[in-house]
């Protein structure tokens, strides 16, 4: 079977898999990010690689990389990387440079939502979106098959729609309101605070301000806090607005959700589906199953390697036979 190295670049580590083209992954291995210039993560993200072809048992057919940003995958040129504070940078060139195997860079997004639709809750479905509800919100869309790029690299930027222009977050991207600002796991953390001031012996508050985490106040919702809770009322209203927006711009058949909060599974699903079939119109309501996905923070590196043994970011549909 042929293998490939997937590499998830995040903000604070970077991870690489030796994967199978069943999907399966054979060994994993990560290294802290330390130090975020350009040349510094390059250098880390070779170091990682290597370390994982040394050790694979199978020989490596081609490496790839899900990075954050606006990436063209023809070029692996990451354009825009506000994680990283890039601007116009040759990702793919470079680590080309160092490699004898094929080198692919795509959108981290892209490739985790090829990743889940190969191999996770998307299998069987021809359309399908995924949204990652992590630090931002990450997303991607496969229509009839295909895996949407967009004209400019952007189909599937979900978190950065507006679904609160007027009375809404401030979003990283300096917009207001946007469905990122709102719904990742840290807009979890901002509704938290902004009803603090109704819950003044919250067991929440009695932790210093940056340790509360979106797991913490999600698993005090789930025990019942009602600080908790009602941060949670208001994140879910948010995620049902922007789940009902996804429905409306591609009609998936799957939207899966992935990220931390999506560890919630059914207690997460269970508190949006009911809105988002409300604010579904023109779609027939219901029709959309909403799960969590089961690949899990593996399906970025999965993704990436699928795209690097089939030379792009190419569903079955696309590449029948590889
Ligand atoms: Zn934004």
């Amino acid at each position: 079977m042929r293998s490939a190295i997937g590499i998830d670049l995040g903000g604070s580590h970077v991870t690489a898999g030796v994967v199978g083209e069943d999907g399966a992954i054979r060994a994993q291995y990560e290294q802290n990010i330390e130090n975020r210039a350009f040349e510094s993560v390059v250098e880390q993200i070779a170091a990682v690689a290597k370390q994982a072809i040394g050790a694979a048992s199978d020989e490596i057919a081609a490496i790839g990389i899900g990075s954050p940003g606006n990436v063209d995958p023809e070029s692996g040129h990451v354009r825009y990387s506000p994680n990283f504070g890039w601007s116009d940078v040759p990702l793919g060139e470079l680590l080309r440079k160092r490699f004898s195997q094929p080198v692919l860079v795509g959108n981290d997004a892209r490739c985790a939502t090829l990743g889940e639709y190969e191999f996770g809750i998307g299998q069987g479905s021809m359309d399908f979106a995924l949204l990652t509800l992590g630090t931002g919100i990450g997303g991607g869309v496969v229509g009839a098959g295909h895996l949407l790029i967009g004209y400019r690299f952007g189909a599937g930027e979900f978190g950065h729609h507006q679904i609160r222009p007027t009375d809404g977050f401030i979003c990283g991207c300096g917009k207001t309101g946007c469905f990122e600002a709102q719904a990742s796991g840290t807009g979890l953390i901002r509704h938290a605070f902004a009803v603090a001031p109704s819950f003044p012996r919250s067991a929440l508050l009695d932790m210093p301000r940056e340790k509360l985490g979106s797991k913490k106040i999600r698993k005090a919702a789930q025990a019942g806090d009602d600080h908790a809770l009602a941060a949670w009322k208001n994140y879910t209203a948010d995620l049902a607005i922007g789940l009902a927006n996804v429905i409306a711009f591609v009609n998936p058949e799957t939207i899966a959700l992935g990220g931390g909060v999506s560890s919630a599974n059914d207690f997460l699903v269970a508190a949006v589906q009911s809105r988002v079939d409300e604010l579904t119109t023109m779609v027939p309501r219901a029709t959309t199953r909403i799960g969590t996905a089961k690949l899990g923070n593996d399906a970025g590196q999965v993704g990436a390697a699928t795209m690097a043994l089939r030379g792009g970011l190419k569903t079955r549909q696309d590449a029948p036979g590889v």
